[in-house]
């Protein structure tokens, strides 16, 4: 069966995402897709914005059970279910219940290979784009957190938080100043729709 698939990508620095018009028909069949075997990961270029726009949820995401709290990140495990696993913001009836720009970079880039959009000669800028903008976004998390574990700061340690947040923000800020070359080369917004063949259930590749 084959069927035509819209995709939105949307340049928004280091806030870009993809939108997907399948998910909520995922293939998969198992009414949760890809995020049944993800577990997001929230990096100090996730937190600033977060903090500023929704700050209530920092605090949520660390209430969480099952968390892996590193120096400089959190990851929020996924948790069993009926079906494997399932991430902890998935919610059977409406999905992710983080709204886009709230979710951390996976979750925001992710396209499961059964759709492989890197794959068209004409989205090879967004590839481009998409491969570049890992690597600064890792390069910039690289550095953040090393100025924070250098000043004695870690997400361990609970009290240590409301510091760690406090010096982020202007670290953050210095850091993301001076915009990269390859946030030009895309638009701020380009659909596309791509006929792709789908299979089923576990033949659906992620
Ligand atoms: S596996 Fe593909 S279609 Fe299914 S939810 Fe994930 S990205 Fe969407
Ligand atoms: S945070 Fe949202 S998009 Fe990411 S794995 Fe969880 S439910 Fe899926």
């Amino acid at each position: 069966m084959e069927r035509d698939i819209v995709l939105v990508f949307h340049n928004q620095g280091l806030r870009s995402y993809i939108e997907v018009d399948l998910c909520p028909q995922c293939p998969r069949l198992n009414d949760k897709g890809c995020c049944g075997y993800y577990s997001p990961v929230f990096y100090p270029t996730d937190l600033p914005y977060i903090i500023l726009n929704r700050p209530g949820l920092v605090d949520h995401i660390f209430s969480l059970p099952h968390l892996t709290i590193l120096d400089a990140s959190v990851t929020v495990n996924s948790l069993v279910d009926d079906d494997g696993y399932r991430c902890q913001f998935h919610s059977r009836q409406t999905g992710c219940l983080l709204p886009m720009m709230l979710r951390e970079s996976v979750c925001r880039h992710f396209v499961c290979p059964g759709i492989g959009w890197w794959e068209e000669e004409s989205l090879s800028h967004w590839k481009l784009f998409f491969d570049q903008l890992a690597e600064y976004e890792i390069a910039v998390n690289n550095r953040i957190s090393g100025e924070l574990k250098r000043r004695g700061l870690t997400l361990r340690v609970p009290e240590l938080r409301p510091t760690f947040y406090r010096e982020l923000m202007p670290l953050f800020k210095k850091e993301t100043e001076a915009k990269p070359g390859f946030f030009s080369l895309c638009p701020a917004r380009e659909k596309v729709v791509l006929r792709r063949r789908l299979s089923f259930g576990k033949d659906w590749c992620l």
